[in-house]
């Protein structure tokens, strides 16, 4: 691989739009020259590939005046790699949805537009030229920056939110990229972990205390959290109850996740412990796929537990599903999903699989096919939301998913989830206790973050610097400027 940028660089973004068409062990060159002239974008962009050159001579009109800096980087980047892709697909034909957009969430680029001035017909039709995005897509990023703005609106001034990680599960799913460990190795820490857990929450406290904030919404999440016992899930929501002024709190979350870890006592636990959203996450609902993943669970199990949440007395339910799952048809998605609305949750998200770096999976037919299939899924997805009358309210993207797709969280109105909002977009602290979780401070446009160790052991061995970083919020803040109370 080897990429040659004149007049302009945005190295970043084309090797990642390289790796859609091409594998890095290859043999294929790139030679780009850009030019802004004259109120024109003139990119010029050969690839050579096995001897063979291909061209693509690309202008767009662009008026610099009046656009921030942020906004014109953004425009030349996407014409460098718009130049690039109409090359490269003269080689190998790729479906890009989401065209030549960059970044974790599509849905800040529509904000950031209307925040330039652009109205929404005009915001519209700027994504759909520089970045070459399909209506259907578009559409969503739409919809999602329009709900999140209502709940970016009530984050109250002064709030934080609270993610709790518990790092165990009882085994590991093949395509796990989350912070877990497998229970069956790591259980003996449940007991001390939890015990440490309880300390962190209160030391927790009082440093919320003494920055004069609030508590505004709390997440358990993890690994799989109801991994632990109902006895030691009871010390934790009491550990919460006790310690925290939770006067002001919007939502609270368990994240229950894998069946085979719920039972009622865990579930009357957390409700007693003030829980009122509950994630319970069949991912498929076809038992052949779960098997093969490694879930100990089948979709009958996870009926009974959505059952049993229900009579426990949770009124806001969200479920998991994953598009592109090993070997999943479009139809074993649809059929998954359907299964799901029958019963008819509050909140259902959809993630798209995360394939890692696999030289043997890149540019393969395989690879291909699974990307248009995972579309066909994700298309399917919005559609039959928007019978049943559920709202796209966030979105995010990551870097491995294949053809570039995005996860989605839907929501029945009035239901949407604050917490994952704050997460994605960044617009208020949130203080993580437990394994693997990172602190994120929130200072204006400035964020500093701060990580919890990811093994219960080490959460446990090095338990004194974990409360030395709960210190360092008050430092980062004080430093920031910020008044503390
Ligand atoms: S349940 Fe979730 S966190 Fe646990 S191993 Fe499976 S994917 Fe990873």
């Amino acid at each position: 691989m080897l990429i040659i940028q004149n007049g302009y660089k945005c190295d970043y973004e084309m090797k990642l739009f390289y790796g859609f068409f091409f594998d890095k062990n290859e043999d294929i060159s790139v030679y780009s020259n850009f030019e802004y002239k004259d109120g024109i974008i003139n990119v010029y962009t050969e690839i050579i590939c096995f001897g063979k050159a291909f061209f693509e001579d690309y202008y767009f009109p662009f008026d610099i005046n009046g656009k921030s800096k942020g906004l014109i980087k953004k425009v030349f980047t996407a014409a460098c790699t718009k130049s690039f892709c109409h090359a490269a697909g003269k080689i190998r034909k790729i479906n890009l949805p989401w065209g030549v957009m960059c970044g974790i969430r599509p849905a800040k680029n529509v904000r950031g537009l209307l925040e330039e001035g652009f109205n929404k017909e005009e915001a519209y039709k700027f994504l759909k030229e520089v970045y070459e995005v399909s209506d259907e897509k578009l559409e969503l990023a739409f919809k999602v920056a329009e709900n999140e703005k209502i709940i970016l609106s009530e984050i109250g001034r002064n709030s934080v939110g609270i993610y709790i990680g518990i790092p165990f599960c009882p085994t590991r799913c093949l395509y796990c990229s989350f912070v877990s460990s497998d229970m069956r190795i790591s259980g003996k820490y449940m007991d001390e972990f939890t015990d440490k857990l309880v300390k962190e929450i209160e030391k927790t406290a009082e440093i919320i205390n003494k920055m004069g904030a609030y508590v505004e919404s709390i997440y358990i999440g993890g690994g799989t959290p109801t991994s632990l016992s109902a006895e030691q899930l009871k010390k934790i929501f009491d550990a919460v109850k006790s310690s925290f002024d939770l006067s002001r709190l919007k939502e609270y979350t368990l994240e229950a996740g894998r069946s085979d870890t719920i039972t009622r006592k865990k579930l009357e636990e957390a409700k007693k412990g003030g829980v009122d959203r509950i994630s319970i996450n069949p991912q498929t609902m076809n038992d052949i796929t779960l098997k093969k993943v490694g879930r100990a669970h089948d979709s009958e199990m996870f009926k009974d537990c959505f059952k049993i949440a229900r009579e426990v007395g949770f009124k806001i339910i969200n479920t998991d599903l994953i598009a592109g799952l090993p070997d999943e048809t479009p139809e074993m998605f649809k059929y998954s999903l359907d299964e799901v609305i029958k019963l008819n949750p509050e909140n259902i998200t959809v993630h798209s699989m995360c394939v890692k770096r696999a030289a043997s999976l890149r540019m393969t037919d395989t690879r291909l096919t699974e990307a248009k299939q995972m579309n066909e899924m994700l298309s399917y997805t919005q559609k039959r939301m928007a019978e049943e009358n559920y709202i796209p309210y966030y979105m995010y993207r990551q870097k491995n998913i294949s053809g570039n797709l995005e996860n989605v969280g839907y929501s029945k109105e009035g239901c949407m989830s604050a917490y994952n909002i704050s997460i994605m977009e960044e617009k208020q602290t949130i203080i993580a206790l437990g394994g693997g979780g990172s602190t994120k401070i929130v200072m204006g446009d400035r964020i500093e973050r701060i990580f919890n160790f990811k093994n219960p052991d080490e959460y446990i061995k090095r338990f004194d610097e974990i409360l030395k970083k709960k210190n360092e919020i008050l430092e980062i803040l004080r430093k920031g400027g910020v008044y503390i109370g």
